[in-house]
């Protein structure tokens, strides 16, 4: 197919202005051109091939019209490539966000094993040495009371002994059922390790702290548990103090469980039996 006179003077006027000033520097150049009114929106190719004479001076220019399908061919294909990589970037983007939030849950659900007791599903003491050391800073800084309740089992070896293993890890799991039932759930509870457990009550007063241990032992004490005759517990009972540090405040309320033993375990003793 050849391009008519008519349509060269169609794309003559329309590339006119475009042209002009490459004509007046005398350059040789060449226009891509596409009209959808001519030839159907085919590529066109005008190139202009300057003629310069011995002087080397530009006298005359050789104007050239070809269509340009293989532009068309390569701007197609250039179009494919750039949608096709447009779809691989955001298939993989999806992915990659896919990867990321799994990789964030994997995390989150590691942590979460790595700071709760596998046997009754409360805080280990791993988990609440990160949150104690949180939780007195905010105590200290905001001045409000923080309270903490530290309880053990009293003779569970006895209870391992006659019942069996099995019985014994049946009792620990329902007092940290029973327990979670009682408590508010700004209150964290956690195994402290063995028989022992420990309770952290912000915003409580050292007067309620000890009312609360005391419902505690009687719930415990009460509580039937499958075959065996009685389970009750210690309980130690201390309030933050202006100086305490996370060593002092633990080894405190040690010491007042260890009190709550000697004194014949079933017991609360607390700050409020040394004043
Ligand atoms: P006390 O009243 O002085 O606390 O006496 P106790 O027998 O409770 O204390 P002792 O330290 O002599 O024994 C604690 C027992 O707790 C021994 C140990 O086998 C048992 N124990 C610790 N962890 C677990 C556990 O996960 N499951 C079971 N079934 N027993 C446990
Ligand atoms: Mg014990
Ligand atoms: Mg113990």
């Amino acid at each position: 197919m050849e391009i008519g006179l008519s349509e060269m003077n169609r794309i003559n006027e329309d590339i006119a202005l475009k042209v002009n000033t490459k004509l007046v520097k005398g350059e040789s150049f060449s226009i891509y051109y596409k009209n959808k009114n001519i030839y159907n929106n085919h590529s066109i190719i005008i190139s202009f091939v300057a003629v310069s004479n011995l002087d080397d001076k530009v006298v005359a220019y050789i104007v050239h019209y070809s269509f340009g399908d293989y532009v068309d061919i390569i701007l197609n294909k250039v179009q494919k490539l750039f949608w096709l990589l447009s779809a691989l970037a955001f298939v993989l983007s999806i992915g990659f966000a896919f990867i990321l939030t799994n990789e964030r849950k994997k995390q989150r659900s590691i942590h979460e094993f790595a700071v709760h007791d596998a046997l009754t599903g409360i805080y280990n003491r791993h988990g609440v040495n990160e949150i104690l050391k949180q939780q007195l800073n905010e105590a200290k800084r905001s001045k409000k009371a923080f309270s903490l309740i530290f309880f053990d089992i009293d003779f569970f070896k006895h209870v391992n002994d006659t019942y069996g293993h099995e019985m014994g890890d049946y009792v620990l799991e329902n007092i940290a059922k029973i327990i979670s039932k009682e408590i508010r759930s700004s209150d964290i509870f956690a195994r402290w390790g063995g028989e022992e457990f420990i309770l952290f009550l912000p915003n409580t007063q050292l007067g309620h702290a000890v009312r609360l241990a005391e419902k505690l032992r009687i719930v415990i004490e009460e509580h039937s548990f499958s075959s065996i005759d009685s389970v009750t517990c210690s309980f130690g009972v201390t309030a933050m103090n202006a100086d305490d540090t996370k060593e002092s405040f633990l080894k405190r309320v040690d010491t007042l469980l260890y009190k709550a033993k000697e004194s014949g375990r079933n017991c609360v003793i607390s700050d409020l039996n040394l004043n």
